[in-house]
């Protein structure tokens, strides 16, 4: 009898440590032979930025669900310490689902080495995740049902830094009216979180004489980000 029992320890210490490898590899559930299935506990290291994403990912909260052909979440580093914000994805965002792909995208990267950052150690996001229709700039009641989406992408990134890109990003935010030659150039605050303001890359494809200031502003960005790096903020 105090055999079996010592098996039956013996087996259940194997089927724990079985159990608790597959939880590691990140599979939530173990189908067993016999069809008989194990819920597994959910993994407590999960992103909560990637299960906001599928939590939101087929709004219809506004009218631009219906001419989307993919919803624009974000991207980059979900524990990044800066964020750029534009306004809103354009048509090679739509198609890709992905924020600043396009030149004005390919004008942020080039922007962003510039100041030594990657593109992948930033996250990039919109005040819109989906495209307004020909590009028009996005109307007050749908930023209004939108950018909560992004308040909370905020909360779980968490940025010691954040960067607006363009008027509409940075009038929603700071809830001004303000046009942007007053707010760039300097930081404002934003919940706590330090926040400035600049051109947006597609406004500089249209107006190259912005580029200089464009560049002041964001020399002023990665300057505090290694002030702040270098006080272990
Ligand atoms: S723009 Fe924002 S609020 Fe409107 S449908 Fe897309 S995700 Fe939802």
């Amino acid at each position: 009898m105090e055999d079996r029992y010592n098996q039956m320890l013996e087996a259940f210490a194997l089927a724990k440590k079985y159990l608790k490898q597959q939880r590691e590899l990140g599979l939530e559930e173990v189908k067993l032979p016999s069809n008989f299935k194990i819920e597994l506990k959910k993994d407590s290291n999960k992103n909560p930025l990637k299960e906001f994403y599928h939590k939101i990912k087929d709004c219809q909260r506004c009218h631009l669900h219906k001419s989307r052909t993919n919803f624009v979440f974000g991207v980059g580093d979900s524990k990044a310490g800066v964020m750029f914000i534009g306004e809103a994805p354009g048509r090679d965002e739509d198609l890709q689902g992905e924020p600043f792909v396009g030149r004005a995208g390919q004008l942020l990267n080039k922007i962003l080495a510039a100041i030594n950052f990657q593109r992948e150690e930033v996250y990039i996001a919109n005040i819109l995740k989906c495209r307004p229709p020909e590009n028009r700039d996005p109307l007050p009641e749908e930023i209004e049902k939108c950018e909560p989406y992004l308040i909370e992408q905020i909360k779980l990134i968490q940025p010691k830094l954040i960067c607006a890109l363009g008027r509409i990003s940075a009038q929603a935010l700071l809830k001004t009216n303000l046009p942007l030659n007053r707010l760039r150039g300097r930081f404002h605050d934003y919940q706590g979180i330090k926040f400035l303001v600049t051109y947006h890359p597609a406004a500089l494809l249209r107006y190259p004489q912005f580029k200089k200031d464009t560049w002041e502003d964001v020399k002023l960005l990665r300057a505090e980000y290694d002030r702040m790096k270098g006080n272990r903020i």
